[in-house]
């Protein structure tokens, strides 16, 4: 009799080796992974019956040159073709399906149908970028995750270990899952109630919990700030390292593709996940840019079978790395870049082109927003409420604000009924309005 495989455990045993490959054993084992997906997707998804023309030849084999000609697929694609693209069958063993929705930065709401392999690969890559970091699975792990009433501040929800459950040290340690609705003072305290060592959320939200926590008085120590979601400033590691005497680590993931890269300890940037995910950095041509040059990100998650997600532009900018001195093969994304869409100014001349942290939608209770920058230092953040009668949180969104640009900017909350659109017809999420000329 054949014991039962677990495929968790395999799949993270393959990845502590498999970081250290070959380039050339990963490009195989990256095609054989492609190759399955394409395979399936096209006898299998009505979206890319045709779309995956360009890579298979007349007797059914892939050209593997022709790869970028498959072409991009958008968010608008997303929203236009959903049913299109869900897998009519799925390849034995990948499980289950789940439906998970993201807002992203235009407001615009899509649904990525899931499959249970996707976790699989998820916490295996989670657990070797831990490793990575040296974390402590025996210690408590809490997460800022979702409006669950069950978990809600006080409690959070416990679930229990957080490690693989093959390591004995690990079955030790617990974790939770605390609401989104949770304010800084009630985190803080649950932070010192639950003695976590380490809290998951996006380095903008731990950069308001470092500023209250000093307005407050109140004393917080982490042993490492998870962040994701954005990449953190160096503003936002200093708040860190000074109010909780934590490192950080900054893991970089959708929730279309899973995760994507962890940081190096040693070398600059973040190591790609490439077992799991095929990560493009393009120029406007479609075709990879080179190390140090920046470009759109592009995905093509392995194990998303449900809804296959085959070059994928997963809407961030990111500067390309090279090869990495720590001995890992695994190529490297230099820095993630974000999304480079809005210019705000200061008088003193730094213009900045990050955008707002998207809790801050959940904070303001409301699905579309506009921010304008109506004078030199004046911000208007109006926004279309999804209750009338419950306010937003904006207080806690100004403090937000003035973490991800400048400290000392203004703003001034308007609700509104709708966002208007400009002369074209389009909606802005950011928009100058101050002339500096005028
Ligand atoms: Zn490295």
């Amino acid at each position: 009799m054949n014991q039962p495989r677990d495929l968790q455990r395999e799949f993270y045993d393959m990845l502590m080796e498999s970081q250290y490959w070959l380039p050339e054993t990963m490009l195989a084992y990256q095609r054989s992974q492609l190759a399955q997906l394409l395979r399936h997707a096209r006898a299998n998804v009505p979206f890319y019956e045709k779309r995956l023309d360009p890579v298979f030849t007349r007797t059914g084999d892939i050209d593997w040159d022709r790869w970028h000609e498959i072409p991009i697929v958008t968010r608008k694609d997303m929203q236009e073709h959903r049913d299109a693209m869900l897998a009519r069958e799925l390849p034995r063993g990948h499980g289950a399906t789940g439906t998970i929705e993201t807002s992203g930065s235009t407001g615009m709401p899509v649904k990525i149908s899931i499959n249970r392999l996707t976790a699989v690969a998820a916490n295996a890559n989670r657990w070797r970028a831990h490793r990575t970091y040296d974390l402590d699975w025996s210690k408590t792990y809490a997460a800022r995750d979702g409006y669950a009433e069950a978990a809600e501040w006080p409690h959070g929800q416990s679930l229990g270990p957080w490690g693989p459950k093959w390591d004995e040290r690990a079955l030790q340690g617990n974790s939770y899952r605390i609401s989104r609705g949770t304010d800084a003072q009630q985190m803080l305290e649950f932070i010192n109630r639950t003695n976590s060592a380490y809290l998951s959320t996006g380095p903008k939200q731990f950069h308001v919990y470092a500023l209250e926590a000093e307005r407050l008085g109140m004393e917080s120590r982490l042993d490492c700030a998870m962040t994701h979601g954005e990449g953190a400033s160096s503003g936002d590691l200093e708040a860190i390292r000074r109010v909780f005497g934590a490192r950080a680590m900054e893991t970089y993931s959708s929730k279309e593709a899973g995760q994507i890269a962890y940081p190096c300890r040693l070398g600059k940037g973040l190591h790609i996940n490439a077992e799991s995910v095929l990560v493009e950095i393009v120029g406007d041509d479609g075709k990879p840019v080179g190390a140090g040059s920046s470009g759109r990100i592009v995905v093509t998650p392995f194990v998303s079978t449900a809804q296959p997600l085959i070059r994928y532009e997963q809407g961030d900018t990111a500067l390309a790395g090279g090869s990495c001195l720590c001995g890992r093969s695994l190529p490297m994304i230099e820095a993630v870049e974000g999304r480079s869409t809005a210019i705000f100014t200061h008088p003193d001349g730094r213009a900045v082109s990050r955008m707002l942290n998207e809790s801050a939608r959940e904070m303001l209770r409301c699905t579309f927003w506009q921010i304008a920058q109506v004078g030199p230092q004046h911000f208007e953040v109006r926004y279309v409420p999804n209750d009338w009668a419950t306010p937003g949180d904006e207080a806690s969104v100004d403090a937000l604000y003035r973490a991800t640009f400048f400290e000392d900017s203004q703003l001034q909350f308007v609700r509104v009924r709708e966002i208007p659109l400009t002369a074209a017809g389009k909606y802005l999420e950011y928009v100058n309005e101050w002339d500096r000329a005028g």
